[in-house]
């Protein structure tokens, strides 16, 4: 049995969001709202409700066979694991060096950790474990930080992408045109910065490269809120959706 669940599903800051927007302040995510004055716009009075709109720093669990991988852990994880009723991981798979694809790390110990940063994973080299299949694929986000996203193969042959932090889509038509489903980058929506290209611009070319499911993750403040951008994606591009934090993937 294999399940997927979308733990975090959104960029650097989750929502709604403090006025000051500092990492620091994000860091014990079940208080940080009543501690802190919180914005009062549109995407964040929407958060403040609940629902899908209430966005944790992006992570993806993957349930096969009794063991439980992570892509990506950031400084929610905890809170995300209890919310979600799962056990803590057995192995960890990191993007990249930032603090939100990796805070959470230093909570999950007895993990089997991959990460560049670490040495125990190199882009292009797969790994197998517990019968499913990782490559870790090279891709562009941050000077100076070397970051990845992943081909994940599951026994039945099918597969995913996840690679939510990245600049262009330059070489990479390889590894998407294999994926039945590819979660990517949802930072922003219309001019790309910092380090992420904007999902219009994304959704051209999935659509030129006819992706079979497209599921935007790691939503970023400069999107909308998740009615909007929903029905705005699919407009561009039909095979397209939206993540929420509890998704579950078939
Ligand atoms: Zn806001
Ligand atoms: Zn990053």
């Amino acid at each position: 049995m294999t399940k997927l669940t979308v733990l975090g599903s959104s960029s650097i800051f989750p929502f709604p969001r403090t006025q000051s927007n500092l990492f620091e302040d994000y860091l014990d995510i079940e208080h940080y709202q009543k501690n802190f004055p919180l914005h009062d716009d549109s995407l964040c009075n929407e958060a403040k409700k609940g629902e899908k709109n209430r966005r944790t720093r992006s992570c993806l669990a993957i349930q096969h066979n009794g063991y439980l991988i992570l892509l990506d852990s950031g400084p929610d994880i905890l809170y995300q694991l209890r919310r979600a009723k799962l056990p803590k991981p057995d192995a960890i798979f990191i993007t990249h060096n930032h603090p939100d694809a990796n805070y959470g790390v230093k909570y999950l110990a007895n993990a089997l950790l991959y990460s560049e940063s670490a040495k125990t994973m190199r882009a292009g080299h797969p790994v197998n474990l517990f019968g499913i299949k990782i490559l870790p694929f090279r891709v562009h986000h941050a000077r100076n930080t070397p970051t990845v996203g992943f081909l994940v193969r599951f026994p039945n042959g099918k597969k995913i992408i996840y690679a939510t932090d990245m600049s262009s889509l330059g070489g990479l038509k390889k590894y998407f045109q294999q994926a039945n489903m590819a979660l990517v980058d949802g930072s922003i929506l219309k001019r790309s910065f910092g380090g992420h290209l904007a999902i219009i611009s994304q959704l051209k070319t999935y659509k030129k490269w006819r992706i079979k499911s497209v599921l935007f993750t790691h939503i970023g403040h400069s999107t909308l809120p998740y009615k909007e951008l929903r029905v705005f994606v699919k407009n561009k591009y039909k095979n397209t959706d939206v993540a929420y934090d509890g998704m579950t993937i078939k």
